[in-house]
């Protein structure tokens, strides 16, 4: 390999090439330290002050095929995305996110800049959604299919945390966040760059993320309103959870659990009706609020809670509850 002035470059490392210890010299100054972190990496365990007497904790994997492309994706986007996620099934306890740990399994062929590159992004996620949040341990292994698992844990603050089975009937069904963005991002990719036997193709990607720069980074690195989470916890919020398979089916899943039902105002739900109910990984917080409550900033009302257990309904109609579904792929339903 040669540079723009024809001198010979040494072909990157590989994690083949450095010890673990080695790998985790060059990662672990990249990440952000956390606030409530008494002891951070280099021993058995980090240990972490928990300020309320509980923790929150949840933990969301990424395996290259079914959860992300590498034509597509950036390291630096795989790191920010795996963050994202968790950080957000945090925030829809009403928590606020105090620390991750992350364990990346990746071929023994992978240049270390892309380990890098997923550090950075772990770390700017944390430092633009959740300050104070930082990651405090982890583990790295290698297999055929690079995969990054982060458990995040967060503090309630001395508030209980906010479930998905509080919704009563009367209260305001409210969102903050974005609908549809994410999907359409996706169905952009699949259609635009993949190469013609169906292959995700980088150039293409790069391409097209040059001209539909918000569809496609809210698919490859969303940006969810964390702070959003504790705020509606302190506003009363009944019930929350993130979006993170589609409108309907997370509805369908609090209305589930709190036994209630949730009657969607389509006026509410932007001119793609089918895509916002439908489209998931924007991970915005739905959360209900009780009647005549003021709505914390940030939040939008979509509907309102029935007493019709386990219905769906769009303009009092009922409707599907499809969406992203791991095993199943996309039922078709409301797409
Ligand atoms: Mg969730």
């Amino acid at each position: 390999m040669t540079n723009a002035a024809g001198a010979m470059l040494p072909l990157s490392e590989t994690l083949a090439d450095l010890s673990e210890g080695e790998v985790l010299a060059r990662i672990f100054p990249r990440l952000p330290s956390a606030d409530t972190e008494l002891l951070g990496p280099g021993d058995d365990a980090a240990v972490l002050s928990a300020p309320d007497g509980r923790y929150v904790v949840t933990t969301d994997m990424m395996i290259q095929g079914p959860d992300f492309r590498l034509a597509w994706s950036s390291p630096h986007d795989l790191g920010w995305k795996a963050a994202a996620t968790n950080l957000s099934d945090v925030a829809a306890m009403g928590a606020r996110p105090t620390a991750l740990v992350v364990a990346i399994a990746a071929p023994p062929s992978t240049p270390i800049g892309v380990i890098e590159g997923i550090a950075d992004g772990l770390r700017d996620c944390c430092e633009a959604l959740a300050p104070g949040c930082g990651v405090v341990g982890g583990d790295l292994s290698a297999s055929d299919a690079l995969t990054l698992a982060v458990t995040a844990f967060g503090d309630l603050e001395g508030r209980g945390p906010v479930l998905r089975s509080g919704a009563r009937p009367g209260d305001v069904v409210a969102l903050a966040g974005r609908l549809g963005v994410a999907a359409q991002g996706l169905e952009l990719l699949f259609r635009l760059a993949v190469d013609a036997d169906g292959i995700p193709d980088a150039e293409l990607a790069a391409a097209l993320r040059a001209r539909h720069p918000e569809e496609v980074a809210a698919q490859l690195a969303p940006v969810p309103p964390i702070d959003r989470g504790p705020a509606a916890a302190l506003a009363g919020a009944t019930a929350m959870l993130d979006v993170s398979d589609g409108l309907a089916i997370d509805a369908g899943r609090l209305a589930k659990a709190s036994g209630v039902g949730i009657d969607f105002d389509r006026a509410a739900l932007g001119e793609n009706v089918e895509r916002a109910l439908g489209g998931g990984e924007d991970h915005g917080l739905l959360a209900t609020f009780p009647a005549g409550a003021t709505l914390p900033e940030g939040f939008r009302a979509l509907g309102v809670v029935t007493d019709a257990a386990g219905t769906i309904l769009l303009d009092g109609r009922p409707h599907g509850q499809g969406g992203w579904d791991p095993y199943r792929g996309w039922d078709g339903s409301v797409r």
